[in-house]
């Protein structure tokens, strides 16, 4: 093979492998679309709101899982089970999450637990409403346990569940620290499935003709408890 043959032939090799990562972008975007489209569907014909939560949780934590069990490069977490900056953040949830999570309350914790609960929301309540901008005060989330475990694991908001970090002392530093304005790195690909199934829900109270923006996590759970 004599240099020209040989630029050739490296080329050609270049190209065929950028035609292939080139349609290979296009599948990768095109595993969002789907989810999107299956969400969507899945979601209208969810009988209630709290149905279409549970399957908008049940269709991302099974997106969520395939990604990191199937696609490579995923940015390993620095998340663990007990470790909960992030749980003194302000959290907002779509509709149906909290009517959710009031159901697992009701089923699972203690008259005692429920009454003790409900101060509590009703102290954090008053917190954040006493300040201009609910997102920059940090509070410890009332249904985080005494072990710094969420005590609602199973049913817990998207946006807890979309949120990671390839850092603690980067958490610490944002949540506690010297930088409140500052972002934690995501993994881009989990956050957007959950900001994808956030969306359905939205979408789909609206075409109910529900209310449909996202609200507080403690005015959420306050008002669902007392309707339940
Ligand atoms: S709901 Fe659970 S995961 Fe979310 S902030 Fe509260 S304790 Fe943390």
């Amino acid at each position: 093979m004599d240099s020209q043959q040989a630029s050739r032939h490296v080329a050609a090799e270049i190209e065929s492998v950028g035609t292939l990562m080139r349609s290979l972008s296009g599948r990768y975007e095109g595993i969002f679309a789907e989810l999107a489209t299956t969400l969507h569907a899945t979601l209208a014909q969810s009988g209630t709101m709290v149905e279409a939560a549970r399957d908008a949780i049940a269709i991302t934590e099974a997106a969520a899982n395939s990604f990191r069990d199937n696609i490579p490069n995923q940015p390993a977490p620095a998340c663990s089970s007990g470790c909960s900056p992030c749980c003194h953040l302000y959290v907002q949830v779509p509709p149906g999450i909290a009517a959710l999570i009031a159901d697992h309350i009701e089923a699972s914790f203690t008259a005692v637990e429920r009454a003790a609960l409900r101060e509590r929301l009703r102290v954090a309540s008053d917190a954040f409403r006493a300040v201009p901008d609910p997102a920059r005060l940090r509070l410890r989330c009332v249904l985080l346990g005494d072990d710094n475990r969420c005590t609602v694991y199973e049913v817990r908001p998207l946006s807890c569940r979309a949120f990671t970090s390839r850092s603690l002392p980067r958490c610490q530093q944002v949540v506690f620290g010297d930088a409140p304005d500052g972002g934690v790195e995501q993994n881009a690909a989990h956050f957007r499935i959950h900001t994808e199934a956030t969306f359905a829900l939205e979408q789909v109270a609206k075409a109910r003709g529900l209310p449909s923006a996202q609200i507080g996590l403690v005015v959420a759970l306050l008002e669902a408890m007392h309707e339940g």
